[in-house]
């Protein structure tokens, strides 16, 4: 029997970022940890996969931008070397080339967000438009992702934020939406302005490099999750596939001894969930334990978004010049990205032809589409953006439909979010959509957030050492100074005026 397996038991639901994560730290600190994975591969979302034809395919391409300390610092500790260098980006529309992105990194830093203005190659939104930004500024200081900040700006639109501070029709259009359809992956309509200040803080404002992108030079899966789960294994976890969550063993203490898994229950000293959405909301549809308290009923009000990834082998090589882009403007509530798999993938390096992977979010109307239909389209798309792309011929292809798939941040959705302790003692949560205020998003708040669970469970069952979690970079100074400002007059403006006006 190993020294881990002898440990106070936790169960560990979901084998995504979060999951692996917690089970990863509760294993290294000696607990012994059975982490149940409802599907055949551990990764969640960045699961990769080989088609029967052996050709590797992914539930679409991830990148991992300058902000992602904790991955960057998980990937130096597993000694291993996934990434590509710092690409630079494109943005496109029917119209053609839009935007290109430097590296933020190699220029002379300024202080934000003077750099990201400045030196993003614009190269047909007027200065005017760009310029109609800037009483946005003033959200930018309010929005500190505190508990207050996403109760103030939750229940408004993205839309409605942007068109009360006065930014043109136009800079809407062509830049802040296209960033929301593939940044929260919904139009502006339907995003929570709270959550869009806080991602385009995170990934792009808060300061010059962070939108600075590498990405994997293979399949997530192969790339890092296969070495990470030889450790994770290493350490003494338990890893089960095929094991849907069904429902909890509960005592009369409001303290959960069992994890119920179809016929089979798991007895444990305490539950991580590190379920998406829908998950979470399937598996409470069958648990009369969730069911019984009002914070599992309430996910019923919270929703996911449909992502659809395409990849499509050419049969020539087509020149295209950058490796990642992004894509408005095809079909109103659709973005979508596309990216150069010879330049990015080791294994398509030497290809003959071109292998492309095109994916879609927000891909509600794409999903009926038989998968011919679907290729169709997406050559017609990548058309637009790389003429070459009409006279190659399709020689093979993959279609992965993700229903119901990401995280939504919905207008209002802010109040039916779960943070990390829940009404039972020793369950706890984690995953992209719960509520903590790390102030990342994606990935790496997904895993900030298995690490967050791990560490409330060794406070609560009292064996271990906390998992150090690295904060993002701290606001530069005249952000600071600006939001010590802004919170005094507010303060000032709570004392004297009555509570009286929805917040
Ligand atoms: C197409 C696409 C592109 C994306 N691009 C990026 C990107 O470029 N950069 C980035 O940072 N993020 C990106 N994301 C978002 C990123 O994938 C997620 O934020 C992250 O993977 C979420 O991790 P998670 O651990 O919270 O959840 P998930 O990855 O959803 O994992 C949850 C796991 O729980 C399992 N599960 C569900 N129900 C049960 C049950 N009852 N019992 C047991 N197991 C269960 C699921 O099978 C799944 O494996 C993208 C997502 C998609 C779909």
């Amino acid at each position: 029997m190993s020294e881990a397996s002898q440990g106070k038991r936790v169960v560990v639901v979901g084998a995504g970022w979060a999951g692996l994560g917690a089970t990863y730290h509760l294993a290294k600190q000696g607990y012994n940890v059975t982490l149940l994975e409802a599907g055949a591969y551990p990764g969640g979302l960045v699961a990769g996969w080989k088609t029967a034809a052996g050709r590797s395919v992914e539930a679409g391409i991830h990148g991992f931008w300058y902000p992602y300390k904790n991955i960057f610092s998980l990937i130096n500790e597993l000694g291993i070397s996934p990434f590509t260098t710092w690409t630079r980006s494109s943005q496109y529309s029917p119209a053609g080339l839009e935007v290109e992105s430097p590296i933020f990194q190699d220029l002379p830093r300024l202080p934000t967000p003077l750099g990201t203005f400045l030196y993003t190659q614009f190269k047909r939104l007027p200065l005017i438009d760009r310029l109609s930004a800037l009483p946005l500024l003033y959200t930018l200081i309010d929005f500190d992702n505190s508990d207050a900040a996403w109760r103030r700006y939750d229940c408004v639109t993205a839309r409605e934020l942007f068109k009360d501070f006065g930014v043109s029709a136009r800079l809407y259009r062509e830049s802040f939406e296209a960033m929301l359809l593939v940044g929260l992956f919904a139009p502006g309509e339907q995003c929570s302005a709270a959550a869009t200040l806080g991602m385009l803080y995170f990934f792009i404002l808060a300061h010059q490099p962070d939108f600075d992108v590498v990405w994997c030079r293979g399949t997530v899966g192969e790339k890092i999750f296969r070495p990470w789960m030889e450790r994770i294994e290493k350490a003494g976890a338990r890893v089960l596939a095929n094991r849907r969550v069904t429902d909890l063993i509960v005592d009369n203490y409001s303290q959960v001894t069992g994890v119920v898994c179809g016929d089979e229950v798991f007895d444990t000293d305490a539950v991580i969930f590190a379920v998406g959405i829908t998950g979470m909301k399937k598996m409470i549809s069958s648990s009369p334990s969730l069911q019984s308290r009002e914070e599992f009923r309430n996910l019923s009000n919270l929703g996911a978004i449909d992502v659809l990834a395409t990849r499509l082998w050419f049969d020539r090589k087509i020149n295209i010049p950058r490796p990642s882009n992004a894509c408005f403007g095809f079909s109103p509530t659709t973005g979508w990205t596309f990216f150069d798999l010879n330049a990015l993938h080791d294994e398509y390096h030497d290809e003959p032809g071109t292998v492309v992977e095109a994916d879609f979010y927000h891909a509600n109307q794409f999903l009926p589409l038989e998968d011919e239909e679907i290729v169709s389209i997406v050559q017609r798309y990548l058309t637009s953006c790389v003429p070459a792309v009409q006279s190659a011929k399709v020689i093979d292809h993959s279609v992965i439909r993700l229903p119901q798939a990401v995280s939504h941040f919905a207008p209002g959705s802010y109040r039916f979010m779960l943070p990390a302790k829940t009404s039972f003692k020793n369950v706890f949560m984690s995953g992209d959509w719960i509520i903590n205020r790390h102030g990342s998003w994606s990935q790496e708040k997904a895993y900030v957030t298995g690490l967050e669970a791990a560490n409330l469970v060794i406070s609560s069952l009292g064996e271990g050492t906390p998992a150090n979690i690295l904060p993002v970079e701290a606001d530069e100074l005249h952000i600071q100074v600006a939001r010590a400002i802004n919170q005094t007059v507010r303060q000032i403006g709570n004392s004297v005026l009555p509570n009286f006006w929805l917040p």
